[in-house]
């Protein structure tokens, strides 16, 4: 069947070619396909859409919607090889990559969202007797689908940042229009496909290809928006939501710092600094992106994460188990990682390992450990965005945090010591919106913890009760079951009510001492 994109596309130009993307395989430079750009007036009629099939899914309730969830959850794992490839061939991930997240983590999310969304979005009762004047009311907060979401998704996940945060709004009763990556939209058009097999009603979920514009478009058809990206797009979404008074979360970028005390397992956090720095080539919002070690254990440290990123494999990725460090997939990024590094270098940086743009076929950047960095430099300051660990001597967990909240961003972070007492307590002072213990990245798979960023890096947060709470409106119901004729407080005001009312009010509130 045709893709919501296509038919829309054809039916705005009338037959005429749409203006088109070519989307192309970073690790190889091949071409793959082109799709349409998508634009104002195709917004408005897959808005339509949408808007015309809302009602009928939302009416279906929690349990029919579980269930194409559930199908949906069935079709990717039967499909696995299928989408893992889609996913490589436009990002140039590796298969274990797209594995991880893209497949691991859509499936999770589906089950969780089936299984989760009547109890979040379940009535809820609240007590009436902190006000004399609503005591006895039935007080019921009420979750009703927002309508129509709109989400608009980076190209890092192609499918977990992107199709991940439509499944929440789908499953609170909403249809989602979702506005891809121009350099990753293969993977939503699957998608696509997907629940339309699995039982969507058409027009529930559609994707609509294109560019910024396209992004800019829907914003001013949908009813709120989900924004997964840069910071600089993010303040323009922002803006263009705020023009629509529309409700609107960010999910931007970070410059996450790993905190090493002397006393962590060092073998384990030399790993984790690796893995956690580098995977997915390093391009992942809560990548490991600067590495702060107490003096005591930072050369045995060095060494460590040192010989493990020598070890890796990068390359073409030809199937499971070839490589460890993919493509770098948007075209501008690779001048990113390189200016970052080469400013580094410029101001007395050492590098250990990698430093330079991988020679040969493909856009790959090599990874690359930096010592002997500070906060002079981008690679300390902003985000990089690729497979770049630089390492900096503390004189203590102090220092590190000091240095960890020296920074515009705010995602996430992570503490390695053996005192987990102690860990958590350096957590908490730690300004960002989630932070790990001897871990990294892992708790963005427990979806009932919520995710989101402080300072720059975000405003509201994704999984949780909020992270499908923010596609509802919220519907306050005060019901009125027996009452008097005239409440004490209605018309004509008199004297004699007024001041027995005030004496009520002192009655209620003015017990109990107070400084
Ligand atoms: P961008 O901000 O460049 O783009 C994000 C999306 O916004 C794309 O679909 C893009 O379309 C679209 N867009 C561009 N201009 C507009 C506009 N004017 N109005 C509406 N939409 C627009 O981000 P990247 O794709 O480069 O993604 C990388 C960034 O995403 C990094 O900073 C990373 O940290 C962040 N990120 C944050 C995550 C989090 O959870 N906090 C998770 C993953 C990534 P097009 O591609 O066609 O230009």
């Amino acid at each position: 069947m045709a893709s919501a994109t296509e038919r829309t596309s054809a039916e705005s130009n009338g037959g005429a070619t749409a203006a088109t993307i070519s989307v192309e395989n970073p690790a190889t430079g091949e071409l793959i396909t082109t799709v349409p750009v998508l634009g104002a007036g195709d917004l408005h009629t897959l808005a339509a859409r949408g808007r015309a099939a809302q009602p009928g899914w939302s009416e279906l309730g929690f349990e029919e919607r579980g269930r194409v969830l559930r199908r949906a959850q069935k079709w990717m794992l039967d499909n696995a090889d299928r989408i893992i490839s889609v996913v490589v061939s436009e990002s140039g991930k590796t298969h274990e990559d797209a594995q991880l997240a893209d497949l691991g983590y859509t499936v999770a999310a589906l089950g969780f969202w089936a299984k989760e969304a009547a109890g979040y979005l379940a009535d809820e009762r609240v007590p009436s007797w902190n006000n004399p004047v609503a005591a006895g009311k039935k007080l019921v907060i009420r979750y009703a689908p927002i309508g129509l979401v709109g989400v608009i998704g980076p190209w890092n996940y192609p499918i977990a940042n992107s199709f991940g945060d439509c499944i929440p709004a789908l499953a609170a009763g909403n249809s989602v229009l979702l506005k891809p990556s121009e350099v990753t939209p293969l993977s939503s058009l699957l998608m696509e496909e997907m629940l339309l097999e699995c039982g969507a009603p058409e027009g529930v979920f559609q994707v609509a290809t294109g560019d910024g514009g396209t992004g800019a478009a829907l914003i001013e058809q949908v009813d709120c928006v989900m924004f997964t990206g840069s910071n600089k797009t993010g303040k323009t979404v922002l803006k263009a939501a705020a023009e629509q008074m529309i409700p609107c979360y960010l999910e931007l970028g970070g410059k996450d710092p790993m905190i090493v005390c002397a006393d962590a397992d060092i073998e384990r956090a030399a790993n984790a600094a690796a893995f956690y720095g580098l995977n997915n080539g390093g391009q992942v919002c809560i990548s490991v992106e600067r590495v702060y070690v107490e003096e005591p254990v930072y050369d045995r440290f060095v060494d460590a994460v040192t010989e493990n990123v020598r070890r890796l494999r990068q390359g073409a990725p030809a199937g499971v188990g070839t490589v460890d460090v993919g493509a770098v997939t948007f075209p501008p990024q690779i001048e990113i990682v390189d200016a970052h590094v080469q400013d580094a270098v410029q101001k007395g940086a050492k590098v250990l390992t990698g430093g330079r743009r991988r020679p040969g076929a493909g856009r790959f950047y090599e990874p690359t450990v930096l010592v002997d960095v500070d906060h002079s430099m981008k690679i300390m300051q902003d985000e990089t965005f690729g497979p770049t660990l630089p390492i900096m001597r503390v004189a203590d967990a102090e220092e590190g945090v000091r240095l960890a909240n020296d920074s515009v961003y705010g995602l996430q972070a992570s503490v390695w010591t053996s005192d987990t007492e102690r860990g958590e307590a350096l957590a908490r002072r730690i300004e960002a919106g989630v932070v790990c213990v001897n871990d990294a990245q892992i708790n963005y798979t427990a979806l009932n913890l919520p995710m989101g960023g402080w300072k720059a890096s975000g405003l509201g947060t994704r999984h949780g009760a909020q992270g499908i709470r923010k596609y509802t409106k919220v519907q306050s119901l005060l019901v009125t079951k027996r009452a008097l004729k005239r409440e004490p407080f209605m018309f004509p005001y008199r004297a004699r009510r007024t001041m027995l009312l005030r004496r009520f009010f002192k009655l209620f509130y003015g017990r109990g001492s107070r400084d």
